[in-house]
């Protein structure tokens, strides 16, 4: 599974998070499933103008070359430093680390003898030290996006490179200028590469000619995917990608949320609210990954809500699984049902709002039987046990103690019970600090010695 990283040079805003939630949640379910997963997410670290390619807004302006000269650092220090932040957010948003993080910088050598190869099959062609590809000369060009060529004529900016033949052409290699601060040498010219090439190259270098699935936000499907399709089929001529994984965009007032918008916010603004990045985890989850998320604050506080009733159920649970009492209370509810509709729903397109409202409803029904006492321990850990499995795939960071009663607490309680029928009540004093000191707590209930993990009880 390749994964479109981050181009590190501004911190991630939750729209770019959101894409690799989603990504990471059809990881985990392919993992739930039995499946092997490897997982490669690229690090964008060099600048690519984009103006060069079609239907993007940006200035054309290299993003790491602005970043540096905005905060007065050199380019490798930008990356490094947003790279780290990158990680950062990763793990407060509980996704799964990669198997490994190429960086596009480690990997012109890789990249140039790409873009050889698409010399010889007479796919680019170089002008002025620049090279592009040809797109008229790969016939299925579009079959992604399902843009036509002529189409793409008619849209086609008229600012273009000078150098190209075509305007619907991409830049695969481009000569830098003297303030370039990032620069190769190559067959052609001093120079940097395009965006496009830096993924053909490095998901061939690590997972073979053709991946099973390949993932990224609806804006790379035209042009990044369409080009990486071009550049890798062009090369090798087996299809690229098995399946493709494109979510939809998270939206601030019905508008994508972009850094050129302005209209962003990062987790940093989430956590400075007091949300545990887990409920931004739960909101986008409550969401298809092909519908849009429309980020309101109003959302997340729902999203709390639900994220406060799904930790305090597990705490109850945990509670109750630990206690000694037998009592029948839930016995007879078949829990089955609901492993089988998550999957149900987690196997119908990951349906993750569908596969969250089995988990509430499974959280309602046997709150009931909490409230009215009669959950059996048993039944707790069996809830627990599929609560678990569930959230392997929803991957919200929940304790989950499962701790069940050791033998020998109840070896003890035994003891304790024959010593206070025998009143000797200073013994069964010292069998409770017994029990007591390795960390659970027996109270004496009209139904018997209760027992229960120490640090669970109320304070
Ligand atoms: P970038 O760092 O710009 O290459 O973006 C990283 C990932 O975030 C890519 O997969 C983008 O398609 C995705 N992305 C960008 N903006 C949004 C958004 N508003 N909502 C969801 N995904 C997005
Ligand atoms: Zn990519």
């Amino acid at each position: 599974m390749y994964t479109c990283g981050p181009t590190v040079y501004d911190y991630a805003h939750i729209g770019n998070l959101s894409a690799y939630i989603y990504a990471d949640t059809l990881r985990r379910h392919l993992e739930y499933s039995g499946y092997e997963v490897r997982q490669i997410v690229n690090i964008t670290d060099v600048g690519h103008l984009t103006a060069d390619d079609l239907n993007q807004a940006d200035s054309g302006q290299d993003k790491m070359l602005k970043a540096s000269l905005r905060e007065k650092k050199t380019p490798e220090e930008i990356a490094r430093y947003y790279t780290k932040c990158f990680f950062a957010d990763v793990k407060k948003l509980n996704i799964e680390k990669a198997h490994y993080y190429p960086r596009a910088t480690a990997h012109i050598p890789q990249m140039i003898k790409m873009m050889e190869a698409l010399f010889e099959k007479g796919l680019a062609y170089e002008k002025n030290g620049n090279v592009f590809y040809d797109v008229t000369k790969f016939k299925e060009y579009g079959k992604l996006s399902k843009k036509k060529i002529d189409e793409l004529r008619c849209g086609a900016r008229l600012d273009d490179h000078p150098d190209k033949k075509h305007s619907y052409d991409f830049a695969l290699w481009l000569k830098a200028p003297k303030k370039h601060l990032l620069k190769w040498k190559s067959p052609w010219s001093f120079g940097y590469p395009g965006w496009h090439i830096e993924c053909s190259a490095m998901a061939i270098e690590y997972l073979g000619e053709t991946l099973d699935i390949h993932s990224g936000g609806e804006d790379h499907i035209f042009p990044h995917h369409e080009n990486e399709i071009a550049q890798s089929e062009g090369v090798t001529g087996k299809p690229f990608s098995n399946l493709w994984f494109h979510n939809r965009f998270l939206l601030v007032n019905g508008k994508k949320m972009s850094k050129s918008e302005n209209n962003f916010y990062t987790l940093k603004d989430i956590t400075d609210k007091k949300y545990d990045p887990m409920v931004f985890r739960l909101l986008v989850l409550g969401s298809h990954y092909r519908s849009n998320l429309n980020f309101t604050w109003k959302r997340m506080d729902e999203a709390r809500k639900n994220y406060e009733k799904i930790t305090r159920f597990i705490k109850k649970l945990t509670e109750i699984s630990s206690l000694s009492l037998s009592t029948e209370g839930g016995k007879n509810v078949d829990l089955t049902r609901f492993l089988q509709e998550f999957e149900d729903a987690m196997n119908n397109d990951l349906n993750t709002p569908l596969a969250l409202s089995v988990f509430y409803d499974l959280i309602s029904k046997m709150n009931k039987n909490i409230i009215d006492q009669k959950l059996a321990p048993e039944k707790a850990r069996e809830i627990l046990a599929i609560l678990e499995k569930m959230n392997k795939v929803f991957g919200m960071k929940i304790e989950l103690k499962t701790r069940s009663i050791p033998k020998v607490i109840f070896d003890l309680l035994k003891k304790r019970e024959q010593a206070r029928s025998k009143k000797k009540y200073k013994e069964a004093d010292k069998i409770r600090l017994e029990i007591e000191n390795k960390g659970f707590i027996v109270e004496d209930t009209p139904d018997g010695q209760k027992v229960r993990i120490k640090e669970l009880l109320p304070s």
